[in-house]
Formats: C-alpha cells, structure tokens, sequence
C-alpha cells in the first residue's frame, strides 16, 4: 500500500470511531520477533484508570478489531460508574490466533506495553486469556489485576459475573411480576460456559424453570445432565415460551431478527452487549413490552471482583456484598426508565454519566 493511502485510511479509522465513541486514547502496539499486534483503548479515566479485560482473538480485519475494543472500552466506563466503583473505563485486544501465538515472550512483551503507559490502564482476562497468561504478563508489569488465588489475586470472576446477573434477573423479576422469587418461571439460557452454568445453578437452586443452549452438544449435555434442566435447539430459543430470556453467550442477539420473535417478558443475562444497536434495539423492546435489564449493570461482578484485587488485600466477601448492590441499581434503573419514558439502557447511561461528571470533579486521583 501505498504511505498515502496508508495514512489516509488509518487516521480516518482510528479517529473517526474515537470521535464517535468518545475515546481518551487508542494506543497501537507492534513487536516484530513476537508477532504482537495489539490495540489498547482507554475510553475515559475520569473516575479512575482505565480497567478492563484483555481479549485475544483471530479478527478478520484490523477495522473489526478497532470496532471490538472501541465497543468494549466504552462498555467499561458505564460499568464501572454505574457500579460505584472508581475505575475508568479501558480494554485491550490482541490480533492472532491464540492457539499459535501466545507464547511467554509474546505474554511478556504486551506486559512491557501495558507497563510503559504507567497505570492509565490496567488489564485482566477476557476472551481466550487466562490466569496463567496474567502471570506472565504481571512479571513485566505491575498494572494487572485477574491474577490466580495463590499469588493473591481474585481468582475466576465468573460465579461473581453470574452472581450479579442473578441479582439482576430478580430486581427485575420484582419490577414486572411484583415479586421477585424466580420459582416457576421458565428462564432460558442462551451459552452455559462459565457464566451460564454458574447462573444455571443458581436459578436451579431457587426452583426456575430452566431450559439452556449453547454451541456445543457435549456441553449442553454435561450441564443438563448436572442440573437436570431441559435443552432447546441453539436458533429456537428465540422461539420458545419463556418468561426470562438471558444472554450468557456473545454480544448482539438482540436485533431486527430476533426482537420480533421473542415471547417473553423479561431479558436479562451475562453476556456484554446484547444490544445491536443500542437505541433502536432498546426501544423495539419496549414496544414489544418485553423490559430489559442493562448488560453492563448486571454483569458487573466480573468487574467488581477484579476491582477488588486492584484495591489491594483481596476479600470474597466484600467482593459478593458490592455484588450485592446491583439488585436495587437495577431496580433505580427501571423505575427511572419509567418515569423518563426512556430505555433501560439510556436510564443506565444516565445514571452513569451523571455519577462521572459529579464525582469526577471532586475526587483526588489515586
Ligand atoms: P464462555 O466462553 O465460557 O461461555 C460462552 C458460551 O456461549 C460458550 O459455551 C459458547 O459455546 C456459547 N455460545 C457462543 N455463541 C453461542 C450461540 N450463538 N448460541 C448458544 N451458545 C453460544 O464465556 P463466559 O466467560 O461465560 O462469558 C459469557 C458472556 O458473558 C460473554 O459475552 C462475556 O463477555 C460476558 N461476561 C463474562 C464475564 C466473566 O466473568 N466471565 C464478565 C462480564 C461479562
């Protein structure tokens, strides 16, 4: 390619889209003996550095990686201020295959990245990253949080994640059906990975209905035979009676596609961006009377966990009582939804924004 036309096509991607999402900084980082290409996005630090997951995975297109972390980062910031906690928002991802590529050089050199923007962004797992892999990039930087129970970190986020998204799925349980014990409805859960399963026990626990899917037969097959829940065909869960439909597997389920076939009252699930687009999707849901529990609220656990590894002195049970707050958050959210005659999701970017701008102006940096 010609450096013209280079230049031309990476400036109006990368600041076109910072624009459009509101980006702080979008850092590019390159190392030739390794193979690393990796995009660190930091969306806003007004509440405190920018923390968020680190995602590896084999994108088609550097464009589509752009999109992921921009989409994400931005996700962060709303979690993080929604849930009271005083991070900004920020996500990094790596491009490569991570079967292949992920070796302790490789691990050690994206560490050294992280290390030299001195704590605007720090980083856990996310897709295709592990414990072990926040071992080996810890040992360049010390801005890492995710790391395993024995070296004092947080350990898995997940029965956290699914934790908050059970409180969430009950709040708003209580706001449509009046009472919020979940025994009876039938609860369909799209993906039972770590998330999903430990939700699956959790509502198998208090006596939902439960019906679940995911990509994988043998999956479906070990949780149901665990859990003794019912299964349905990865595409017809959209189909199906339910009252709870809860997203534990990818982003963007809610679209044209499926909003028209849901028959249920309620969606609320763990899984990061459901909404294709956020406003149009929200208000096709309100049309359709169906309410819609925020993603980034209620899969907040994740995010409060690691938080409370990067507070320093790490301890479950705090941890599970901040978890815990996200019920009557979730609760605010929807009433003040109502009142506003506005989506759920905007009620959240509301309360978010409204917390960023307030406190960010009187807290003292850390
Ligand atoms: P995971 O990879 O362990 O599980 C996802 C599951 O979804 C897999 O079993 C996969 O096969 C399945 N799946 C993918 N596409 C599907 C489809 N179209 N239909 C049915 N099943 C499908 O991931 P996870 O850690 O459980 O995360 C699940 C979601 O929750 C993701 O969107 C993630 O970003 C979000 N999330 C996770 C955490 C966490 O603590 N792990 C925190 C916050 C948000």
């Amino acid at each position: 390619m010609e450096i013209k036309e280079l230049e031309t096509t990476l400036l109006e991607g990368v600041f076109a889209k910072a624009a459009q999402f509101g980006h702080e900084q979008i850092v590019h980082c390159y190392d030739e003996a390794t193979g690393l290409r990796a995009l660190i996005a930091i969306h806003n630090t007004s509440l405190g550095p920018a923390l968020g997951g680190t995602r590896m995975w084999n994108y088609s297109s550097e464009q589509e990686a752009l999109t992921d972390v921009l989409r994400l980062s931005r996700g962060m910031t709303f979690k993080a201020a929604i849930s009271g906690l005083n991070l900004g928002g920020g996500k990094a991802v790596l491009i490569g295959d991570a079967k292949t590529m992920k070796t302790e050089a490789y691990l050690r050199r994206f560490g050294k990245f992280i290390q030299s923007l001195g704590g605007k962004y720090w980083t856990a797992e996310d897709v295709n990253m592990k414990t072990a892999d926040m071992e080996y990039i810890g040992m360049e930087t010390k801005y890492v949080t995710g790391l395993p129970e024995s070296m004092g970190g947080g350990g898995d986020p997940s029965p956290v994640t699914a934790y908050g998204t059970y409180l969430g799925i009950k709040a708003t349980a209580k706001k449509v059906f009046g009472t919020d014990s979940l025994s009876g409805k039938t609860v369909g859960v799209q993906g039972v990975g770590q998330v999903g399963s430990y939700l699956v026990e959790r509502l198998v626990k208090e006596n939902a209905k439960v019906v679940i899917t995911d990509l994988f037969e043998d999956k479906v097959k070990e949780v149901a035979k665990k859990y003794g829940v019912e299964t349905v065909a990865q595409d017809k869960i959209y189909d199906m009676d339910m009252d709870i439909y809860a997203p534990c597997a990818l982003g963007a389920t809610l679209n044209d596609d499926t909003i028209p076939r849901l028959k249920c009252s309620i969606v609320a699930g763990g899984a990061n961006n459901q909404l294709k687009d956020e406003i149009k999707h929200g208000y096709m849901l309100v049309d359709r009377s169906i309410t819609y529990a925020p993603d980034f609220l209620i899969n907040a656990g994740g995010l409060i966990n690691v938080y409370n590894e990067y507070l320093g002195g790490y301890n479950r049970e705090r941890t599970y009582q901040q978890a815990e707050k996200i019920y009557d958050t979730c609760l605010n959210i929807l009433n003040l939804a109502e009142r506003e005659k506005i989506t759920s999701q905007e009620a959240a970017i509301q309360l978010a924004e409204k917390r960023m701008t307030e406190v960010g102006r009187v807290r003292i940096p850390r």
